[in-house]
């Protein structure tokens, strides 16, 4: 078994993509710069933006964060994007989910305009990835397929196995996944699916991003499955000094001796997620210098 190594992964991808921003640079353009917009203080958001920010910092992008208390109204989260549409100097900016109840998040996802929409979540870019058109693609889907290309895991005409079919995982990945050039033969699960352990036992590589921590046990695999876990829940611990840890929907110590390749959570996919929404950056301000 492999264990597949999403930090050092996008470490690497990071320093690339730091090479490129001191280029542009040195080439006179301004570096791509990355907008959050945050709102509230939910833990997991706080850490993921802090990530994101941080990251920005690493590889030389220019980065700013916008935070609203959570009783900012759906009006003024909506000017707020209109004003980051407008601003020639953001490349791309992401509205961290989850938001409040009372605001509309499909709304705000399809106020953001396509070019500057580096998470990918805008309708009119889940529909170029559909049509297989050069587009943002969401950032964890990309970030599962670079961790396979990476690792050399054979894909084509390999059955790839997704649990979750989410807007932005499940989806999106069974699209990428089953491209010209990627090759793999996808079957997606849900809450719905019947026979879901028959299914799985058939997986190449298994992906699960369901949300429910050790979902998947060592009796769904077959030997030699390459496995993704997307999943990240807090779940309570006396181990840690915050009181939680991350877990993924795979139950490690029964499916890892199984597989071929795995990620561990934390630092398989996670990390790899936010590689891509760089990576999304700096295409926007490729494309805004063209
Ligand atoms: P989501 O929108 O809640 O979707 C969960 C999916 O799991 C749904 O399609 C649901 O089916 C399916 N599901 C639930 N129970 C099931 C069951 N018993 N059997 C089969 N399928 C079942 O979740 P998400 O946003 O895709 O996220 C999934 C997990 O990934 C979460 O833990 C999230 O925190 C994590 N995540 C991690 C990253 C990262 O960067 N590491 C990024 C995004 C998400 P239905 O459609 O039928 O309800």
């Amino acid at each position: 078994m492999q264990l597949i190594d999403g930090k050092k992964t996008s470490a690497e991808i990071k320093q690339e993509i730091a090479a490129e921003v001191a280029k542009m640079v040195a080439d006179g353009k301004s570096a791509p710069h990355l907008t959050a917009v945050l709102v509230g203080h939910d833990g997991g958001s706080e850490t993921y933006v802090a990530h994101k920010i941080k990251s920005c910092e690493e590889v030389g992008f220019v980065s700013q964060l916008i935070r609203f208390e959570d009783d900012v109204t759906e009006d003024e989260l909506l000017k707020t994007v209109d004003m980051l549409n407008k601003d020639p100097k953001v490349d791309g900016f992401i509205v961290q989910l989850p938001l409040p109840k009372h605001i509309d998040e499909q709304k705000i996802i399809e106020a953001v305009s396509p070019e500057k929409d580096v998470d990918g979540f805008h309708p009119v870019n889940l529909g170029k990835l559909v049509a297989g058109l050069d587009t943002f693609v969401s950032a964890t889907p990309s970030g599962i397929v670079d961790l396979l290309k990476r690792y050399n895991i054979p894909t084509a005409g390999k059955h790839c196995v997704i649990i979750g079919r989410s807007n932005i995982v499940g989806r999106p990945l069974s699209i990428l996944m089953s491209q010209k050039g990627i090759d793999a033969t996808v079957t997606v699960c849900h809450s719905r699916t019947e026979n879901l352990k028959e299914i799985t036992q058939s997986a190449d590589i298994l992906v699960a991003a369901i949300g429910k921590p050790g979902f998947v046990t060592g009796d769904m695999v077959k030997d030699g499955v390459a496995v993704i876990d997307v999943g990240t829940t807090r779940v309570k611990s006396d181990q840690t000094k915050s009181g939680w840890k991350l877990k993924g929907d795979v139950d490690f110590d029964s499916v890892s001796p199984k597989a071929s390749f795995i990620t561990p959570v934390p630092g398989g996919v996670g990390p790899m997620t936010i590689c891509s929404l760089l990576k999304n950056t700096l295409k926007a301000a490729k494309n805004r210098t063209k």
